[in-house]
């Protein structure tokens, strides 16, 4: 079966004109437009997958209680507790409803676009989220740009009401996912496997121990390494596990160009990256959602939406 696509234009996030507000570092490295820009290019390239497009909705109160503490979101209604999750004292000077509207409302929606490409995972196999995958979030609170683990809920749902036993995480991102690890950490049923620079931001030693496969790179690291890992001990960590559901986490900050990731992979092998994990899922009848995670790099969007693609054709090549 195809794959399905959760997708809004409401994904895109509004941020301040670098030229009027103030310095925002980091987050001006965003595309903050990835997500349509994605969306556009994958439905030139091939207009079909316009019909399996899912709408995502916010996700509720209730559902981001299943991951965060009470009091964190109690505080998140003010500009300085936004800024301290962008890690941006600065940012504390905007207006909340601006700051809320640009970035957290987004991330609203994104977390709930992956409980929408959960379900469709559960029916059809493979569930493609647009935005999503901020693994950064702690129950606590969040971080690194991340306001809530849509990763952690999404897994409490697929426990309490679908009933899914053993639960395995598929990291990829560059970074450390060190919030969700962080969540699970002590919960047999879930299985983070994290191939990440160890290197880069967040440097969580404490978070490390939530993984059952923990794999730390070098600055620098190539495609050829990247895969050669990866082919060797994602299947090994499935066939080991046997996991009833997986959510992979395909940030495409790995690729070379990337001013945050530090690694050296190139675009041709972030491809053949996402293929090797949705086929090594596919093979053995695991359903998976994928979140788009992070990416600072004009070829971002471009791997995103070949992602989209390249799943397309891959499951029309098999119907
Ligand atoms: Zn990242």
């Amino acid at each position: 079966m195809h794959p399905a696509f959760v997708y809004s234009p409401s994904y895109d996030f509004i941020l301040p004109d670098p030229g009027t507000g103030p310095d925002l570092g980091n987050l001006q490295l965003f595309d903050t437009c990835r997500a349509s820009r994605a969306w556009k290019l994958a439905r030139e390239q091939c207009p079909e997958i316009e019909a399996n497009l899912l709408a995502p909705r916010p996700i509720t109160d209730a559902e981001l209680r299943l991951a965060h503490s009470e009091s964190y979101l109690e505080n998140l209604t003010d500009s300085e507790a936004i800024a301290e999750v962008l890690g941006l004292p600065q940012a504390a000077a905007l207006p909340f409803e601006h700051l809320d509207a640009a970035i957290v409302q987004p991330q609203r929606l994104a977390a709930g676009g992956t409980l929408v490409a959960l379900r469709a995972a559960l029916q059809c196999g493979v569930g493609i989220n647009l935005s999503g995958g901020y693994h950064h979030a702690k129950r606590e609170g969040g971080e690194g740009f991340c306001f809530f683990s849509d990763i952690s809920i999404a897994i409490a749902i697929a426990r309490s009401e679908h009933g899914l036993q053993r639960i395995a995480v598929v990291d990829l991102d560059a970074h450390q996912g060190n919030g969700v690890s962080s969540i699970v950490t002590g919960n047999e049923s879930v299985g983070v496997f994290d191939i990440y620079n160890g290197e880069i931001y967040p440097g969580d030693e404490q978070a490390r121990k939530g993984l059952r496969w923990n794999h730390p790179l070098r600055s620098g690291c190539t495609g050829a390494d990247y895969l050669e890992l990866l082919e060797r001990e994602l299947p090994r960590a499935l066939d080991e596990f046997a996991p009833q559901l997986v959510l992979y986490n395909a940030g495409t900050d790995i690729v070379a160009e990337d001013p945050l990731g530090q690694l050296k992979v190139d675009e041709e092998c972030v491809r053949r990256r996402d293929a090797f994990v949705l086929s090594q899922t596919r093979e053995r009848g695991i359903p998976t959602v994928t979140t788009a995670s992070g990416g600072y790099s004009d070829l971002s969007y471009q791997l995103l939406s070949a992602l989209v693609v390249d799943q397309w054709l891959q499951t029309s090549n098999r119907t």
